[in-house]
């Protein structure tokens, strides 16, 4: 074996030790060996450099039966280590966030500005103004500041930290990563929204060894994120999983992108309001980007019986179902997970999912893979782009 493999196995050996730790917080010597599977010597030789390098330090487990017997050392990360900023831009708000080198936010801020007016440049400048702000009142965290990662809706090409289009600019074709690589001297990830949630599922311990998953996510928009074999997959180009613009009818309905018939223009916040409003009694909105209170309200009103409301809620869900049941035979995933703003009606859309599954597959294939809700929060994107920044921490 040449020097440069055992090397680059060491270094994979030691992202996985760190890795685990994040995952499952503090573990002992013989369960990290478990979790990945090498054997207890390397592990040893592992966390030992680790320990040298600052990176973990040893703390008391607790006493294995009822105080009796000595208590177990386990390792812990020193979250102090290292810090990332992670940056999620969405219509009309930037979101700053720094995680620390166990992936948690621990501080944050919302800046309520205009997205849509911006050239590329006055973009880029508008982004590296906000995060030298943000960083210049987090001193300790810019010392320690290892990468960044920026977040957003749309189509992405994280190969080349290109925006192709995103419903929060009104440009086109627009990098986001050089100017703050510059700005900040270190590296930049971009990703797509859906694809972050991915990312922050696959870290989560129940998630962690389900190495095969599709995440939907609903909301003002529909996106996808795909882990294969372990590892987020975003395609050739860096775009993938753009789930919401695959289509369920030609003739369908207006969606966001210019198309008609996505799975987005029946399934989106926007969609189910706009459609909603056409026949319903609908307070006054911005129809393009009805607020988490008005899709709240229209969700209660389904719930409570309105036949017009559930029917359209039941017809997203049969539309999901049919996307579902394309990505089902596509990629024999071992879980479909649908989690964004959007599962406040999930229950509303359920039958209707599974109801369209059942029509759309091959009947060989229902049932095989699990598919459920996660609860949603804001803070999972922010997870995701901080943990997909973490990856430049070795
Ligand atoms: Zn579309």
């Amino acid at each position: 074996m040449k020097k440069n493999d055992t090397e680059q196995i060491r270094a994979a050996n030691r992202a996985d030790v760190i890795n685990a730790l994040r995952v499952f917080g503090p573990l002992a010597r013989v369960d990290i060996g478990q979790i990945i599977h090498l054997s207890p010597a390397t592990i040893t030789a592992i966390t030992a450099d680790l320990v040298n390098d600052g990176i973990v330090h040893e703390v008391k487990g607790p006493s294995p039966s009822a105080g009796r017997g000595r208590p177990r050392v386990l390792i812990d990360l020193n979250s102090h280590h290292a810090s990332v900023l992670g940056i999620k831009l969405s219509i009309n708000e930037l979101r700053l966030m720094l995680g620390d080198l166990k992936g948690n936010i621990v501080a944050e801020s919302v800046v309520v500005l205009k997205t849509q007016t911006h050239d590329q440049a006055s973009l880029n400048a508008m982004l590296i103004e906000q995060a030298q702000r943000f960083m210049s009142q987090h001193p300790e965290h810019a010392k320690r500041l290892v990468s960044l990662g920026i977040a957003i809706q749309g189509f992405v090409d994280v190969h080349r930290g290109d925006v192709v289009w995103s419903p929060a600019l009104n440009i086109k074709n627009v990098n986001l990563t050089e100017a703050l690589q510059q700005a900040f001297g270190c590296p930049v990830e971009l990703a797509n929204d859906a694809n972050c949630i991915a990312h922050a599922i696959h870290k989560l311990p129940n998630y962690s060894r389900c190495n095969n998953f599709v995440v939907i996510m609903i909301g003002y928009g529909v996106g996808g994120g795909l882990v294969v074999n372990g590892a987020p997959y975003s395609g050739h180009f860096g775009a993938a999983a753009e789930f919401g613009h695959t289509k369920y009818s030609h003739e369908g309905p207006q969606c966001a992108c210019g198309r008609r018939g996505c799975i987005e223009a029946y399934v989106g916040d926007y969609a189910l309001y706009r459609d909603a409003s056409a026949v319903m009694d609908l307070p006054a909105t911005d129809r393009r980007h009805p607020s988490e209170r008005q899709m709240q309200k229209l969700t209660d009103m389904a719930q409570d019986g309105h036949a017009y409301a559930s029917g359209l809620f039941n017809q997203a869900g049969r539309v999901l179902g049919y996307g579902i049941a394309n990505i089902l035979a596509l990629m024999s995933p071992e879980r479909v997970v649908v989690t964004g703003p959007g599962v406040r009606a999930y229950a509303l859309m359920e039958a209707g999912i599974h109801e369209g599954i059942d029509e759309a597959l091959v009947p060989e294939l229902v049932g095989r893979s699990e598919i459920h809700a996660y609860p949603w929060s804001e803070d999972m994107t922010g997870k995701g782009i901080i943990a997909l920044a973490l990856k430049h921490f070795r």
